[in-house]
């Protein structure tokens, strides 16, 4: 016990170093983390329903692979792609919600890439937190919100439950961070992707109108 003990103490003051290297650069400077102020989200609660992130994970964000964000220019809508989708249970799609947790966070993304998620009932489900930028476009990701709709829009019609979510979110983001009609984008308006499938880029493509 007493060796145990003793080996941990000797473990942690040898790491005391490494930590305070941690915060500063190769030149000695200390490196100012930003604080990320949590996000209230009563601005989508007055307007919609909306299940919040600890309503189906207890998996805390990898805040060391985030990068903080405050404010926001554009939205991005995503399809998850592979395979058709009609999960309505909550059950059902929180195994959804989890698969897609759990491929990202094994991609290095830190956390589930997008800030919104919205299933075949057409619920609203909190994904990464706004006070973070997203990981959903290649390169794209600054001041950029990532919503993504359950299911393969190449394979199936998006349900009208789904597209009024889809509506209904964009327009309240829309007018908490003042970003313009015109800055409403599917993932291949950004980059060589077919994302989100040809039948909700229709739908994308009308909220801009
Ligand atoms: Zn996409």
């Amino acid at each position: 016990m007493k060796q145990n003990r003793r080996f941990f103490i000797k473990s942690f003051v040898m790491a005391i170093p490494a930590l305070l290297l941690a915060s500063r650069t190769a030149r000695g400077e200390v490196v100012k983390r930003p604080v990320i102020q949590p996000v209230n989200l009563d601005f989508i609660k007055t307007e919609m329903d909306i299940m919040g992130r600890d309503t189906w994970t207890n998996v805390l964000p990898r805040k060391w692979l985030l990068r903080a964000a405050v404010e926001f220019d554009r939205i991005t809508v995503h399809h998850v792609g592979k395979y058709k989708n009609f999960d309505i249970a909550k059950s059902t799609v929180i195994r959804d919600l989890d698969g897609i947790l759990t491929e990202h966070i094994d991609r290095n993304y830190g956390d589930i890439g997008y800030h919104f998620v919205i299933d075949y009932a057409g619920r609203l489900w909190e994904g990464r937190s706004l006070g973070y930028e997203g990981a959903h476009v290649a390169g794209q990701n600054d001041r950029n919100i990532g919503i993504v709709c359950i299911g393969n829009f190449d394979m199936q019609k998006p349900s009208e439950d789904q597209l009024i979510t889809v509506e209904q979110i964009i327009t309240v983001l829309r007018e908490r961070y003042a970003i313009k009609q015109t800055s409403v984008f599917g993932h291949r308006d950004l980059g060589p992707s077919a994302c989100p499938g040809d039948n909700l880029y229709a739908s994308v493509v009308k909220l801009r109108e």
